[in-house]
């Protein structure tokens, strides 16, 4: 089979290529580990391996993530060999960051490609080229890379207290850090004033860089910063936030054993910053 695209003709020809492989947001995994299948047991029509991307290669070894979203729930055409497909979003168990960059970059490649099978520029198909690391126009010819839209989140501090807050969407008793996407000519510090301002009515003061992270929902960078707020009072952007008050650290633990307080998930930048707050009395 060829696709017409040379570097992902030569990874489909290797015989030590895997795939991941994907429904949506739903990937396959074996416990907390991502299911890598051989061609030789993805019984799926060849044509279906055209939207294939390259998602790396380990140790020589090409890893390619594709979509089997179409190839039906149960359907005899095609089941998985092993493994059980779950929601990257809702994944609680632990997982390693190096696993988790690696399925977040073939989820967001995965989903950029369903989103540009069109031209932004003159509206012509486009095809995949160099394994999925850009589309190209079949009329205009131009080039189009993967987006990557960031986003900040924000530790917000004063004193000893931190702010947990909550959005309508998240399970109930779950409470986070605020989040907000950056706007185009915005710095990223910028982002943090205005999200902060906007969601919680805080003047920010030093902001601290703390860390990124990939989201793929659908291709976002989170960009962590702790930030001091100057002011206490709290006034809520009505549509953003339900919730937000200011915790101690003790607090937050008591509140948490009790059950009445659920952190965000393990995976998440944002858990990892508020168990670093939590873990840090010297402050
Ligand atoms: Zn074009």
């Amino acid at each position: 089979m060829s696709s017409g695209d040379r570097l992902l003709d030569a990874a489909l020809a290797d015989p030590t290529a895997r795939f991941l492989l994907f429904r949506g947001e739903d990937v396959l995994l074996e416990g907390t580990e991502p299911v890598l299948v051989p061609l030789a047991d993805l019984t799926i029509p060849t044509e279906a391996l055209s939207s294939a991307v390259l998602v790396g290669y380990e140790d020589k070894a090409p890893r390619l993530a594709l979509d089997v979203s179409d190839l039906g729930e149960e359907s005899d055409e095609f089941s998985p060999p092993s493994g059980r497909f779950r929601s990257l979003r809702r994944l609680k168990d632990p997982i390693d960051l190096a696993t988790w960059g690696f399925l977040a970059r073939a989820r967001a490649l995965l989903e950029w490609h369903r989103m540009h099978p069109v031209c932004p520029v003159c509206g012509a198909p486009t095809r995949s080229e160099q394994g999925g690391k850009l589309r190209v126009c079949m009329a205009c010819e131009e080039f189009h890379y993967p987006r990557t839209d960031p986003s900040v989140i924000v530790r917000l501090v004063r004193g000893e207290r931190c702010l947990l807050a909550r959005q309508p969407r998240f399970a109930p008793r779950v409470r986070s850090v605020i989040a907000g996407f950056v706007e185009p000519g915005e710095s990223l510090e910028e982002t943090v004033r205005r999200e902060v301002l906007e969601e919680v009515g805080i003047r920010v003061g030093r902001t601290t860089y703390l860390g990124s992270q990939p989201w793929p929902f659908p291709m976002s960078l989170m960009v962590a910063f702790e930030a001091e707020a100057l002011t206490e009072e709290i006034r809520l952007d009505d549509e953003e936030l339900e919730a937000a008050d200011w915790y101690t650290r003790e607090q937050v633990r008591e509140d948490v054993d009790a059950g009445t307080l659920i952190l965000p998930s393990l995976k998440s930048i944002a858990r990892r910053m508020i168990e670093e707050w939590l873990g840090d009395s010297s402050k």
